[in-house]
């Protein structure tokens, strides 16, 4: 099912996202992360990762949002691209909790050439507990999530209220 929420902003939804667990996970710390891409079937590729992720003892999925297709930015000579956001619950610390979603990116085929080129997979960590982290290699809050709607748009879509009072609104 897709929602058109203007002339450049497509809302996806599908099996695993929205997605909502409501098993009560014993791990200490909440994490949002961002997905993002532009290469290929990217669907496809999330939906991989979502059960990597679910397969992955260190994470518990806590829920997603729907995804969102919109306008690319920095670099415009690429197609659009589709994100959406994961809540995870992990005891990982923050740059290793970093370090295992590099190795997701490169697993799914990552390669990193310039600023804002296409991608097969972005993993952004966008809050980490209350946490603020200013280091070379890890800024949390993303420092750029309130001026993104491929992360304010996914972020009002990931309170469970929300989600039931949209889906109220549409008939399947
Ligand atoms: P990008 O090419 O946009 O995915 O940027 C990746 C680089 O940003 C990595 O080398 C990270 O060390 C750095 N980085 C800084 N803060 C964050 C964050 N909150 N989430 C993910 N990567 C970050």
């Amino acid at each position: 099912m897709q929602k058109k929420l203007s002339s450049n902003l497509t809302l996806f939804f599908n099996n695993h996202f929205p997605y909502n667990s409501y098993k009560k996970s014993k791990k200490t710390s909440t994490v949002y992360i961002g997905i993002g891409g532009n290469i290929g079937n990217v669907k496809q590729r999330f939906d991989k990762l979502f059960l990597a992720l679910q397969k992955d003892k260190r994470f518990d999925i806590v829920k997603t949002s729907p995804l969102l297709k919109n306008p690319p930015f920095g670099y415009l000579a690429q197609d659009y691209f589709l994100n959406g956001l994961m809540v995870l619950k992990t005891n990982l610390t923050p740059i290793n909790f970093l370090n295992e979603m590099q190795r997701y990116e490169n697993r799914f085929g990552r390669k990193r050439s310039f600023k804002d080129a296409p991608r097969t997979l972005d993993i952004d960590i966008i809050f980490y507990d209350k946490l603020k982290i200013n280091r070379p290699r890890l800024t949390i809050p993303h420092p750029s999530w309130k001026n993104r709607e491929s992360i304010t748009i996914p972020l009002k879509f990931l309170s469970t209220l929300q989600i039931d009072i949209f889906f109220d609104q549409v008939n399947f």
